[in-house]
């Protein structure tokens, strides 16, 4: 279902104390926007304890990502189960930090993709091109090619668990915004391109969200178009103030 959503991806930031310190914030300062859907994703070891803390409110908590396994000898790992079985139902996947660092392949981001579907997850599925594709007018032909590889494995029936964060990754974490109208042209294209595949009325009910320095002073504008139902918001998620006043701007 189409919606407005504003994110916060903590990243790996946060201790435990100070999670309850950031959530202690949310829960005080935080007034019901009618309309707004807001998530926040703290780090997996204090999952449990944002889900405890923000029980009794409309936030939600997403986890930053998962293994594409069910179980078993993956050390390090945790699976879409152990999500669940804390009260976590929605997970980012794709995130360009999992995919540049990590290594993460549209592969096994695919695989991600179904097991969390699997799990009756919603996904928040990231695409973004790097600024030399951009430099290279490639933007187009990566974020499909990642859309095709990544999410159009999709059943129909599953697209309503299904979030897109468009996110260049030149924009993310360098204070570079992509502009409006850079954003309005490449959710259109998301949207023409899903709406191709899967057929408008499901395009149209897809909500995509932008990601890439977003602050309270920018993220009016870039809400305003009409393909931009919302935002993945990095670094100013973790201040509770600056992160309210996005999910205000709506
Ligand atoms: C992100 O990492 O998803 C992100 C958008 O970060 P920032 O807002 O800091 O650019």
């Amino acid at each position: 279902m189409r919606q407005k959503i504003v994110a916060g991806n903590w990243k790996m930031n946060n201790d435990l104390a100070q999670t309850e310190d950031l959530l202690g914030q949310l829960k005080n300062q935080w007034q019901e926007n009618e309309g707004v859907r807001v998530i926040v994703a703290p780090a997996f070891t204090n999952l449990h304890h944002a889900f405890e803390s923000l029980r009794k409110t409309s936030i939600d908590v997403a986890a930053q990502n998962m293994n594409e396994n069910s179980e078993g000898a993956f050390t390090g790992e945790v699976s879409a189960r152990m999500l669940t079985s804390i009260g976590v139902k929605t997970v980012i996947i794709g995130h360009s930090e999992r995919r540049a660092i990590f290594r993460e392949t549209d592969e096994v981001l695919a695989k991600k993709v179904n097991a969390a579907l699997e799990n009756d997850m919603e996904v928040i599925f990231c695409c973004g091109e790097e600024l030399n594709e951009r430099m290279a007018e490639r933007h187009f032909e990566v974020v499909k090619s990642q859309l095709g590889k990544g999410i159009f494995q999709v059943s129909e029936a599953h697209w309503k668990k299904v979030v897109i964060a468009y996110e260049p990754v030149w924009a993310i974490g360098t204070g570079e915004t992509a502009s409006p109208e850079q954003a309005q042209e490449m959710h259109a294209f998301i949207r023409k391109t899903i709406a191709e595949k899967f057929g408008e009325t499901l395009a149209d009910d897809v909500s995509i969200l932008y990601g890439g320095s977003v602050k309270p002073g920018n993220a009016q504008e870039i809400f305003a178009k009409e393909d931009v139902d919302g935002g993945l918001i990095g670094g100013a998620s973790l201040k509770a103030e600056d992160f309210l006043a996005i999910v205000n701007a709506f």
